[in-house]
């Protein structure tokens, strides 16, 4: 009779970056490993990352590119597990990849590439995997309660599942549809461990003013752009979509952005746009505004534009306006002032900001200090990455130093 094993060194609950990464660390030591995937199947935020071609790194990883609540506590990690660890992977699986702008690594042919080499590292160690789990309940298993151990017990199966090490890898509340879950803070509050609270990050915003139907208006159309928003800037190119604004400039600037904030857009960051009109208008330009413009930006984006700031003077020369005015229309091409409605929430938002308190964990470890054997890794934990492959750089370095403890 086939009996199925239930009990194990290590439980590791989701299969995406980081517990797929946790899982071949902590079996390269020779430790039972069983991970419970909720999903039908491993791995789908890693399919749909980057465009479909995963940005599964970055050849310069810092802590200058994360949010934390303890701006410190990703240090440990990152250094235990690099990018150039993640890169000897690829490469010894014959991954080819590339690098595109800002140090970002894509993979050539497809993320299936990256989700397969896990996959396969996995199974040659010999790590079981179940998918279609669904976890009803997670408790202390111990003679006494300073001892490790952990007991699970699964939706429609009478056996639990004992282990001594138990690993939330279960990720974070961004796009349901991909797995986006909330249970690893419910699991997390369950044993007393704080949360710091969490926000839709790497999301465009929404807009519910005029802008709404500029933005659509403009819809497909992008822009490169300096946007600033409290004390943080970054130069990318914006996307105006048809319900908003998105594109990397956006999404990276909504990691700092809170709710009532204004962004600040300077639509030509190389220029100052008041001393160019200004010396524009000294050599008795006969052009319009928006022609002299159309050398600078899109010209749709400068029609756009012209309704909104200087309607009045679309017939009129350069020349012809008011100093006074040729200013504020320069300070405003260079500090559109924009306030958001919302952003699009965690349906599109590629991660979530907060999560469980990296003060309840050890940087080193990833184990709750208070819970012998409980870890917490990737993006359930309070550590937010930039857009560029930071964020799966951390589930691959949160992953890898709790497999070398579990
Ligand atoms: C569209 C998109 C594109 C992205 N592109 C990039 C990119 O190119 N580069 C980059 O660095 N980052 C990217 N990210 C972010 C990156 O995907 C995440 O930061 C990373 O996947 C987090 O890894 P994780 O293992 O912590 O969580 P996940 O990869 O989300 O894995 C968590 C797993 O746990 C499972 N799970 C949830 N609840 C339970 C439960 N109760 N029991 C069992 N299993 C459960 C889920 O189904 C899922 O499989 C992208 C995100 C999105 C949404």
């Amino acid at each position: 009779m086939h009996t199925i094993k239930n009990q194990f060194d290590v439980v590791i609950l989701g299969a995406g970056a980081a517990g797929l990464m946790c899982a071949i660390t902590a079996a390269k030591r020779g430790k039972s490993v069983l991970v419970l995937e909720k999903s039908n199947k491993a791995g789908k935020k890693i399919l749909m990352s980057g465009g479909g071609r995963c940005n599964f790194t970055n050849l310069y990883v810092a802590a200058e590119h994360f949010l934390s609540n303890n701006p410190h506590f990703c240090k440990s990690a990152l250094k235990t597990y690099t990018p150039a660890d993640f890169i000897s992977m690829v490469e010894a699986h014959g991954i080819e990849y590339e690098e595109k702008k800002h140090q970002q690594l894509f993979c050539i042919n497809s993320s299936k590439d990256i989700l397969y080499m896990l996959l396969s590292e996995c199974s040659d160690l010999g790590v079981e995997l179940r998918t279609g789990v669904d976890v009803q309940n997670v408790m202390k298993h111990a003679q006494n309660p300073s001892d490790q151990g952990f007991k699970i017990l699964i939706d429609g199966v009478s056996d639990s599942i004992v282990c001594k090490s138990l690993v939330i890898a279960t990720g974070a509340l961004s796009i349901p549809t991909l797995g986006g879950s909330g249970y690893g803070y419910e699991l997390a509050t369950e044993f007393h461990m704080p949360l710091i609270s969490r926000q839709a990050s790497l999301v465009p915003f929404m807009f519910s003013d005029e802008i709404k139907d500029l933005c659509e208006q403009l819809s497909g159309l992008s822009t490169p752009v300096a946007i600033s928003s409290n004390q943080k800037t970054f130069e990318e190119s914006m996307l105006f979509t048809h319900r908003g604004l998105s594109g990397p400039a956006i999404l990276q600037i909504s990691n700092y952005w809170n709710p009532g904030d204004d962004i600040c857009i300077n639509l030509l960051p190389d220029v100052n746009a008041q001393e160019a009109l200004l010396e524009e208008k000294v050599n008795k330009s006969t052009a319009t505004l928006k022609k002299y413009l159309n050398t600078f930006l899109p010209k749709a984006l400068v029609l756009q534009l012209e309704i909104l700031w200087w309607v009045e003077h679309k017939d009129h020369a350069l020349c012809e306006i008011s100093n006074a005015e040729l200013n504020t229309i320069g300070a405003q091409l260079n500090h559109w002032l924009l306030k958001p409605s919302s952003t699009e929430g965690y349906r599109t938002a590629e991660v979530t900001l907060g999560g469980v308190d990296t003060n309840a964990l050890n940087s080193k470890t990833m184990e709750a200090k208070d819970n012998p054997g409980l870890f917490f890794v990737g993006e359930v934990v309070d550590v937010t990455g930039h857009l560029g492959g930071y964020n799966f750089q951390w589930a691959w370095s949160s992953g890898y130093s709790a497999g070398l403890f579990a």
